[in-house]
């Protein structure tokens, strides 16, 4: 894990003294992020890297999961689509279920943090507790938020309002709540083992272990094998490509602890890509942050054609590559991509067809789009960044007297 003095080189030094100077206003005060699985999706690998930097900062900092069965991550993955727009309405035995398994997490907690950091909907019923624990609750949402299914939102929203804060990642999320919403986008870690720079021999030897062809394009879109993420509609852009062009393409992806979805999606897309040699379906292991790299480095093009998105974090990977990217304008999306300036947003297959035959036929126009994105995301969207927005919100919701002066 990288120390955070080797983040210097890279935002420079006074961002990293800033951070050490507002991390010592937080002595005391202890903060408990709590998600439901430690693997697989973006908020995992977001907390994977940030954790264990506000620990070296001398903040008192930890991260608990929250348990529960099969039918109620069933049930939790249901209300996640219906929050991206599902016609999903819960039934009442689903939402007691769901706050029972809520109830009894709540129990088995032993330590609880001054500042309880909830992350998305799944423990969103343990701030049942706060009355009893008269501490400060923050509800994070990482997802899509734009059109919720309203049963759904209605039953989350009782539980929102009795938070002291909600943080969201992108503004078309913003709710009408009468508790602060704030704005924080996510991150990715330049130094991380999914970004940090890598030999071309290691490279090659990914593409070489799946017969990968590296003289010929290669497309690639890196995603948990979910609908939202729309996998079969990257295969039938690839399709209307290929009649004219050559090219490769490559779906990466595995699973995430707290989806059950997933094993059925991978099946129908693999039904999808059976006759192609062309399209590699792969579905690798959670810690394979390495090959992912590679795999986005290798690539001629990143595609992201989510039918939604809380912020896409596979985007900030790929542009810090200096990849060019073609991305569906949803979510946080339009936040990292500039339209013909820092990559290509598209609406449906056929646009996306459209852009990967154009990019692929002007590569010095594609590479210029990475070379854009690769500024923006080390502007905007950095791990250090992230840190600083999260201390300054733990701040504001502590108890101090002390006013923050950077
Ligand atoms: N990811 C991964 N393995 C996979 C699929 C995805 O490590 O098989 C990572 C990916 O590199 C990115 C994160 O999981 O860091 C996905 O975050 P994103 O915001 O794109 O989507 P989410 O899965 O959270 O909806």
């Amino acid at each position: 894990m990288a120390k955070l003095e080797e983040y210097r080189s890279i935002v420079g030094g006074e961002i990293i003294d800033e951070l050490y100077l507002l991390a010592q206003k937080l002595k005391g005060i202890s903060i408990q992020n709590i998600n439901s699985t430690s693997f697989g999706g973006g908020v995992a690998e977001i907390l994977g890297r940030i954790v264990p930097l506000l620990q070296e900062l001398g903040v008192d900092v930890w991260w608990d999961v929250i348990k529960g069965d099969e039918n109620f991550f069933a049930i939790t993955k249901r209300i996640h689509n219906s929050l991206h727009g599902a016609n999903i309405i819960l039934s009442r035995r689903e939402k007691d279920y769901f706050l029972s398994v809520n109830r009894q997490n709540g129990a088995r907690l032993s330590r609880w943090g001054d500042i309880v950091f909830i992350h998305d909907p799944q423990p969103v019923a343990l701030i049942e507790e706060k009355a009893r624990l008269k501490n400060k609750w923050i509800w994070r949402c990482h997802i899509d938020f734009s059109a919720p299914q309203p049963d759904t939102w209605l039953f989350l929203r009782r539980f929102i309002i009795r938070y002291d804060s909600s943080v969201f990642s992108a503004p078309a999320f913003a709710r009408r709540l009468k508790i602060p919403q704030i704005l924080i986008s996510p991150s990715i870690d330049p130094l991380s083992e999914k970004n940090c720079p890598l030999e071309d021999s290691y490279i090659d030897s990914v593409l070489c272990r799946y017969g990968i062809d590296k003289k010929r394009p290669l497309i690639t879109q890196v995603s948990r094998f979910d609908y939202l993420k729309d996998p079969l509609g990257v295969i039938k852009a690839y399709r209307l490509v290929k009649k004219y062009t050559d090219c490769q393409l490559v779906l990466a992806g595995g699973a995430a602890g707290d989806d059950p979805e997933g094993e059925k999606i991978l099946a129908a897309v693999q039904e999808e890509a059976r006759q192609d040699r062309d399209i590699f379906v792969l579905n690798l292991p959670p810690d394979s942050h390495r090959e992912i790299n590679a795999l986005q480095r290798a690539s001629t093009l990143i595609l992201q054609k989510s039918l939604r998105e809380g912020f896409g974090l596979t985007v900030t990977e790929a542009l810090w590559k200096k990849k060019p990217v073609i991305a569906s304008c949803v979510g946080g999306i339009p936040l990292q991509i500039a339209h013909k300036y820092s990559g290509i947003l598209t609406y449906t297959i056929e646009g996306t067809a459209y852009w990967i035959k154009q990019l692929l036929h002007e590569p010095a126009y594609a590479q210029r789009l990475g070379r854009n994105g690769y500024a923006h995301i080390k502007n905007n969207f950095l791990i250090t960044r992230h840190i600083q927005d999260y201390l300054l919100l733990f701040l504001s919701l502590s108890n101090t007297n002390d006013t923050v002066y950077l």
